[in-house]
């Protein structure tokens, strides 16, 4: 990669950061099409995401995403949101249009591209989501407007049910749940919480509860118990590496008005993956 002073710089801003994957699939993906980009990781504390988002302007970045712990806290830093990433309540992806700052979020349509791209439609399905944060909610901005009916579990109660009202305003098909033992009558089942990431989590489902032939969709893209569980149940099996790579296909979008190569990309992110420590966006 050759960078000189026409270069356009992109990132992530994150804190911890070093284990990020984005750089190796969005740096492959400018290089094939010959873009005059890069993408560095940048460690934001959290005390400085102010004087970060400003040096977004001052730098004049094309653009960052945007991960734990600040999704949220940078919003009222910026000085536009489109609708989804408002919804949703969380930012993935800012762009810098000359000083102007809009911040997107990509994850749901990322998850949903994932989706396509394995053949398998929401439309008229049954669908359970574990969780009720930035995750959840992305995916559940898509996945109300075609299922048949939309469950929401959440650890924190009102926080889900609050959820469940927000979609009820797209359409009104979604409900808050708390019995997790009828999970036969889900076509479609989504993990879109941190439990699995550590090896003592807890499984987020009974798994015993599980049918041959259900969807299991686990936004964690390292391979966790429950997608272990549920593949030796003949489960459908999806882990958020999918997700990964199409939030970040449509955040390049955003910053380089190109599609990218999304096979480059995918074979970057699964090269890094081999390496030892790679295990987060
Ligand atoms: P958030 O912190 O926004 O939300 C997490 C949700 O999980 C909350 O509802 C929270 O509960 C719940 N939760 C957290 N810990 C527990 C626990 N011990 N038991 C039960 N519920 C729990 O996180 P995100 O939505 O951003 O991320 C969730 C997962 O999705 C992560 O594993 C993340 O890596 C993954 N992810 C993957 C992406 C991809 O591209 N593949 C993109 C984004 C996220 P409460 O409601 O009480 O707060």
């Amino acid at each position: 990669m050759k960078i000189n002073g026409k270069t356009k710089i992109t990132g992530i801003f994150g804190y911890p950061i070093e284990h990020t994957l984005s750089p190796a699939m969005h740096n492959a993906a400018f290089q094939v099409l010959g873009l005059d980009y890069c993408y560095v990781p940048f460690l934001v504390h959290p005390d400085f995401l102010g004087q970060a988002v400003q040096s977004v302007r001052a730098l004049n970045l094309a653009g960052v995403n945007v991960t734990v712990p600040h999704k949220e806290k940078i919003i009222p830093l910026l000085d536009h949101m489109n609708e989804e990433a408002l919804f949703i309540g969380a930012v993935n992806t800012v762009v810098n249009n000359e000083g102007r700052l809009t911040g997107y979020n990509t994850d749901g349509r990322g998850f949903m591209e994932s989706l396509a791209e394995k053949g398998i439609s929401s439309e008229g399905k049954d669908i359970l989501i574990i969780g009720a944060g930035g995750s959840a909610r992305a995916v559940g901005y898509y996945l109300c407007q075609k299922a048949n009916s939309l469950f929401i579990q959440g650890r924190t109660r009102e926080k889900a049910k609050r959820f469940v009202q927000d979609l009820c305003r797209i359409k009104n098909n979604s409900y808050h749940i708390e019995d997790l033992s009828d999970l036969g009558r889900f076509q479609i089942i989504i993990n879109a919480t941190p439990l699995g990431l550590r090896e003592e989590d807890p499984l987020p489902i009974n798994t015993g509860a599980l049918r041959e032939g259900q969807i299991v969709y686990d936004l964690s893209y390292k391979e966790t118990m429950l997608q272990k569980e549920a593949s030796k149940l003949q489960c459908i099996v999806l882990n958020g590496l999918g997700m990964l790579l199409w939030q970040g296909a449509l955040a390049f979008e955003l910053w380089t008005g190109r599609k990218p190569d999304r096979e480059i990309m995918r074979r970057a992110l699964n090269e890094a993956l081999s390496e030892p420590q790679g295990i987060f966006t």
